[in-house]
C-alpha cells in the first residue's frame, strides 16, 4: 500500500474497502484544486473591498480568494465570524458586512438585488460559486469564485463505476455549481447545499438504507462525515481533522488511489483465502497418510515448511497487486 501512496490505518480498514458499494465525493478541494480564484466582480469596487475585509480572517479556500483578488491590503475587520457552510460576517468601518450564500443573506435579512441574483444564476450554471456581498439591508455585489476540477477526477470515477461502485458528489455549495462541476467529472448523482452537519447525516442516511459508504473529503467542513462513513478516505494534502477521521489517508496527489486502494482491499482478500486453502490443502493430505503410520517425520516436517513457504510466496505476489 504505501509504495502506491495509499496509507491504511489497520486491517479493518482494508475491510471496509473491499465491502464499499458507493463512493461519496466532498467537491472543493477534493474533487477540484484546493486553490479558488475570483473570475467576476459584479458591484462596485466597494463590495470587493469590503468582502476581502471580512474574509481576511477565513481559512476557506473562498475567503483566500476574495483576499487575493483585492490589489491591496484590506482595511481592518472587527467581530470576524466564520459561518460554516454558509460564509463570513464581520465589522468593517463600523458596519455589518455578511458574505456568502444566498441562505446567508436570507437568515441576515439582507434583500439580494435582482441584477446581482441574475448574475449569481449565471455564474451557478458556468460551475463557478456565486458569492453575494452586502450591508445595511442590501446586496452589494456578488462575486464569482472558480475551482478548477482536479485533471485526473473523471478517470477516477470512471473506474470506480468500472469497479462496480456507486459515485455521488455532496457539498455545501448551490445546485446550480455542484451539478455542472458532477457534470464535468461524470457523476449523476449530486447532493447539495449541504450544512457541515448533515454532511455526516447524509452519510448515515445512506447507511441505513443498507449502502456501505466511502467518504471521500478534505477534512474542511467534512471530519464528521469521514468518521461516520464505513470508509474515511482523506486526501494527503487535507487537513489534520481530516486524518484523524478517517481510516485511509492518500499521500498522492491524485484521487485515482481511491480506486487502487478498493482494488488492493480486494486483492489482499483473494490471497488470504488461497493461502487458507493451500495449508489446508497440505494438512488434508498429510494427515490420513500420518495417521496410517506412513509418514517419516522428516517428511512431516518438510511438508509443514513447505506449508508455510507457499503462503508466504503466495502473499509476497501482493507486492505486485493492483495492476490498472
Ligand atoms: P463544500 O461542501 O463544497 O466543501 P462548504 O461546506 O465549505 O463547501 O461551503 C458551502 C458553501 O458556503 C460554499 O459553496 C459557499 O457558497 C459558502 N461559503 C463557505 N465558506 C465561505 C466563505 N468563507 N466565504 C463565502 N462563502 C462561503
Ligand atoms: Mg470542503
Amino acid at each position: 500500500g504505501a509504495r502506491l501512496g495509499i496509507l491504511v490505518k489497520g486491517v479493518e480498514a482494508l475491510e471496509q474497502a473491499r465491502a464499499v458499494d458507493v463512493v461519496v465525493f466532498d467537491k472543493t478541494g477534493t474533487l477540484t484544486e484546493a486553490r479558488m480564484a475570483v473570475t467576476r466582480v459584479v458591484g462596485d469596487a466597494e463590495a470587493l473591498r469590503r468582502a476581502a475585509a471580512a474574509e481576511a480572517g477565513s481559512e476557506h479556500p473562498i475567503g483566500r480568494a476574495i483576499v487575493e483578488a483585492l490589489d491591496a491590503p484590506p482595511p481592518p475587520a472587527t467581530a470576524f465570524e466564520a459561518l460554516a457552510g454558509h460564509g463570513v460576517r464581520a465589522t468593517i468601518d463600523g458596519t455589518d458586512v455578511w458574505v456568502g450564500t444566498a441562505k446567508l443573506m436570507a437568515e441576515a435579512g439582507m434583500v439580494v438585488a435582482a441584477r446581482h441574483q441574475d448574475a449569481a444564476d449565471e455564474l451557478a450554471g458556468q460551475a463557478i460559486t456565486a458569492v453575494f456581498v452586502a450591508w445595511d439591508g442590501h446586496s452589494r455585489g456578488v462575486i464569482g469564485v472558480a475551482d478548477t476540477v482536479k485533471p485526473g477526477a473523471a478517470d477516477a470515477v470512471a473506474e470506480l463505476r468500472a469497479l462496480g461502485i456507486d459515485v455521488a458528489l455532496l457539498t455545501g455549495d448551490h445546485h446550480a455549481t455542484a451539478r455542472a462541476v458532477a457534470a464535468q467529472v461524470g457523476i449523476d448523482t449530486v447532493v447539495a447545499e449541504v450544512l457541515p452537519d448533515a454532511k455526516q447525516q447524509e452519510v448515515a442516511r445512506l447507511q441505513a438504507e443498507g449502502r456501505r459508504v466511502a467518504m471521500v473529503g478534505d477534512g474542511v467542513n467534512d471530519g464528521p462525515a469521514l468518521a461516520q462513513a464505513d470508509l474515511g478516505i482523506a486526501l494527503g494534502a487535507g487537513t489534520d481533522v481530516a486524518r484523524a477521521a478517517s481510516d485511509i489517508t492518500i499521500l498522492r496527489p491524485d484521487l485515482g488511489a481511491v480506486g487502487d486502494a478498493v482494488r488492493l482491499s480486494r486483492r489482499i482478500e483473494q490471497v488470504i483465502r488461497q493461502n487458507l486453502a493451500w495449508a489446508f490443502g497440505y494438512n488434508v493430505l498429510a494427515i490420513p497418510v500420518a495417521a496410517a503410520g506412513l509418514l517419516d517425520p522428516a517428511i512431516a516436517g518438510a511438508a509443514m515448511a513447505l506449508s508455510s513457504v507457499s503462503v508466504v510466496a503466495n502473499s509476497l505476489r501482493l507486492n505486485r497487486a493492483v495492476p490498472r
